[in-house]
């Protein structure tokens, strides 16, 4: 069986979403985004031109974007970034993948913006946060830290299948073990998590 990998760095995995971050689009699904921490404002413009000539029919999604506290670059600045790459997401109908450390309510503000769903990835946070960003219609992408991490564990027992997605972002180990995983967390066969994590793709592509 062949599992979709949501986010990942590798240029090796081919099912899956890939990070784009520079350079040129690959020939399989890749997101295209501005992290926060590759803001520079002397080149933003030039990030941002290269963001839309790099769009080819392998484009998924855009990200990862979205807002971090613990990088240096200016907040408020981040957040038009992020806003701006929010609106080339509603223009070019792709859904967005979010990066954020410790911004949840603000990133949670800028939902309405979006016209395209939301998916947190890399969710490793409180099950308060889990239930808030569930409540607004976000998607949660779980990484290697379920393997390990039993509160996270219990929040993905009450996080609704189909609000589900499973990466391995820059961590090095075989996905399969981490959709056993949740397979075994959510009491249903693999099978029927490998096919739940393709429908969940299929709805988010289609706004
Ligand atoms: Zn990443």
């Amino acid at each position: 069986m062949e599992f979709f990998d949501f986010h990942h760095h590798k240029k090796y995995i081919r099912n899956g979403i890939y990070n784009l971050s520079k350079g040129i689009p690959p020939d399989f699904p890749y997101s295209i985004g501005i992290h926060p921490n590759d803001i520079d404002v002397n080149t933003i413009e030039q990030q941002f031109s290269w963001m839309k000539n790099t769009m080819s029919e392998n484009c998924f999604a855009i990200g990862e974007c979205g807002l971090d506290s613990l990088v240096s670059v200016d907040q408020k600045i981040q957040e038009e970034v992020f806003l701006r790459q929010i609106k080339i997401a509603n223009e070019v109908k792709k859904p967005l993948i979010i990066h954020c450390v410790r911004k949840f309510y603000e990133v949670i503000s800028f939902k309405k913006k979006a016209e395209q769903p939301m998916i947190i990835h890399g969710f490793n946070k409180k099950r308060q946060i889990a239930e808030d960003l569930l409540s607004n219609n976000f998607y949660l992408s779980f990484g290697k830290a379920v393997l390990y991490n039993l509160s996270l564990q219990d929040i993905i027992k009450d996080t609704p299948l189909d609000r589900i997605f499973l990466e391995t972002d820059n961590e090095d180990f075989n996905i399969e073990e981490l959709y056993i995983k949740v397979s075994e967390i959510k009491a249903i066969s693999l099978e029927q998590m490998n096919e739940q994590i393709l429908e969940n793709l299929h709805s988010i592509k289609n706004g």
